[in-house]
């Protein structure tokens, strides 16, 4: 790895700083070849929305969804992970970002339709996405699909939110008034002050997984877990739980008054066709 070129490279002189470059150059061009792919990649069909359940924790009923990307490349499958931050950093993340919210209003629209009670779709908003035309490109998806406003969660994280505070308050009121709903991603690893959730217009809290996975043995995960859903109870936040993997998760989260979840427990992100198998 680079790093460790480097390190012998400035230890060993000349001739490892050769190696050096060379690991440098492979790094770069593996960048730019995946750059290449990732441009070509809304053209050639080649991204996909895989669906992960949310359901009701006491009732066990399916309520609705996150809209989950994949990227179906030449070389693979691969995960968001690997190519979102690209995304992001070539600005690809706008036309791909728009795509996503009209693809997942479509699909929601038609399920809806099967699934005779209302469906939630949950999609997530980058950083880059952030700004005002989203507001344009959300009501495009709207009313090109027919898919009710009020039923579409934008997940935001703190980051997003936090890097402009007062163009955030403006846009989220903005986004509030076409009757969307606005959910804090991964709430609790960022640094959003409490403070905040008052100002911002939010609906619900998604508690990151990584509270969940220590439930119930660690305590200190234990009382974050319970404490989100004490404070989101008081500020009338709905919470949904990320990660529920096991029972014991389950049964934590229905004690405690946790009103969403989803995880490997219930179902992993899906393809459309076997979302809609869960449907029927
Ligand atoms: P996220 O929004 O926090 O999504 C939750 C992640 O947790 C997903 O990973 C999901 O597959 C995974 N997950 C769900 N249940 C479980 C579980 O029980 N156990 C474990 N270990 N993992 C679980 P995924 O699909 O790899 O997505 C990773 C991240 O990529 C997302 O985190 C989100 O930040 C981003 N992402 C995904 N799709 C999009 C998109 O369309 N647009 C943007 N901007 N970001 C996206
Ligand atoms: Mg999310
Ligand atoms: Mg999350
Ligand atoms: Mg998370």
């Amino acid at each position: 790895n680079a790093d460790t070129a480097l390190y012998h490279a400035k230890g060993q002189g000349r001739n490892n700083f050769q190696f050096f470059t060379e690991a440098m150059n492979q790094q770069v061009s593996e960048r730019l070849l995946m750059e290449t792919r990732l441009r070509d990649a809304l053209g050639r069909d080649e991204l996909e929305l895989y669906y992960q359940p949310q359901y009701d924790v006491s009732s066990n009923c399916l309520t609705g969804c996150e809209a989950l990307l994949r990227w179906n490349s030449s070389q693979g499958l691969v995960m968001p992970d690997r190519f979102i931050p690209l995304a992001e950093e070539t600005g690809l993340i706008i036309p791909i970002g728009a795509w996503v919210l009209q693809q997942a209003c479509n699909q929601a629209r038609e399920w809806d339709r099967i699934h005779g009670k209302p469906l939630s779709m949950a999609v997530n908003v980058s950083a880059v996405q952030f700004r005002p035309e989203l507001v344009d490109e959300v009501k495009a998806a709207l009313s090109e699909s027919g898919f009710p406003a009020d039923q579409l969660v934008l997940e935001v994280t703190e980051s997003v939110l936090m890097s402009d505070v007062e163009g955030s308050v403006s846009l989220l009121h903005q986004l509030r008034e076409l009757g969307v709903r606005i959910a804090l991603d991964d709430f609790g690893t960022g640094y959003a002050s409490l403070a905040y959730l008052k100002r911002f217009a939010l609906d619900k809290l998604k508690i990151d997984r990584t509270f969940i996975m220590g439930i119930p043995d660690d305590e200190d995960d234990v009382a974050i877990t319970s404490s989100i859903i004490d404070i989101a109870r008081h500020l009338r936040l709905k919470t949904v739980a990320e990660g529920v993997e096991t029972e014991a998760h389950c049964e934590f989260l229905r004690r405690a008054g946790c009103h969403i979840a989803q995880g490997y427990f219930y179902a992993r992100p899906l393809p459309a066709s076997e979302f809609e198998l869960k449907l029927k």
